[in-house]
């Protein structure tokens, strides 16, 4: 029938909108600012990096390898890599980001940045109270402005938080067994050129006394 979907949609809205007189289940909306719904898990706005630890400069993990800003479909994020390196979490010596940029008046909110970033760094924030009337600098967040850390990742996303501290982990066990592998290969190296550069120093055996004619 001609405009049934239109009517069961009316339906919908007109049992929600008397409903909501009666059942809390169906208010649907809040009186917002001064009341807020809690965000679902899958919820997202913008990007942010994470740090571990309580310093977001040394914890932050990022190497700075500019994969995602290679990949964002706007082009909104923009790099300057370092010129030395710190450990990451693994332990191994890695670049890291001088400036780490987005500018959020660009940001389409796609997430391609979270899911190339091949280190768990980038994820996607649930905030969205950003407006400003500054257009340009008030829209473009910086390294600081963005740097968050894993508690705040936990809090927005736990679950996801919660995988990519084991995706982490995992990366960790599996960075200390090939050391421990290398030191273990290392020693048994050192030994076995020990025991040969001994043999070699060791004198030569007696000639056997000649026949008695
Ligand atoms: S969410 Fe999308 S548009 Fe925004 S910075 Fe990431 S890749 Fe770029
Ligand atoms: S956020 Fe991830 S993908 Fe982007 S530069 Fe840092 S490590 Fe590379």
């Amino acid at each position: 029938m001609l405009g049934e979907q239109i009517i069961k949609g009316m339906a919908v809205t007109a049992r929600n909108f008397f409903g909501s007189y009666v059942s809390k289940e169906r208010l649907t909306t809040v009186q917002y600012p001064e009341e807020r719904l809690v965000p679902k898990e899958n919820t997202r706005q913008f990007p942010f990096l994470v740090y571990d630890g309580d310093d977001a400069e040394k914890g932050l993990r990022c190497v700075a390898c500019q994969i995602c800003e290679k990949e964002c479909p706007p082009q909104c994020i923009y790099i300057v890599k370092s010129k030395d390196k710190k450990p990451d979490y693994k332990g191994q010596p890695q670049l890291y980001p001088l400036t780490f940029d987005i500018d959020i008046s660009v940001c389409m909110s796609c997430s391609i940045c979270v899911e190339v970033c091949p280190f768990e760094s980038i994820k996607m924030d649930t905030e969205f109270e950003l407006s400003t009337d500054d257009r340009f600098a008030g829209l473009l967040l910086h390294k600081q402005d963005l740097a968050k850390p894993n508690s705040h990742y936990h809090q927005v996303h736990a679950q996801d938080a919660k995988d990519s501290d084991a995706v982490i982990a995992g990366e960790k066990a599996k960075a200390e067994a090939k050391a421990r592998a290398a030191a273990e290969k290392a020693r048994a190296e050192a030994e076995a050129k020990a025991k040969a550069a001994a043999a070699a120093a060791a004198p030569a055996p007696a000639a056997p006394p000649p026949p008695a004619a």
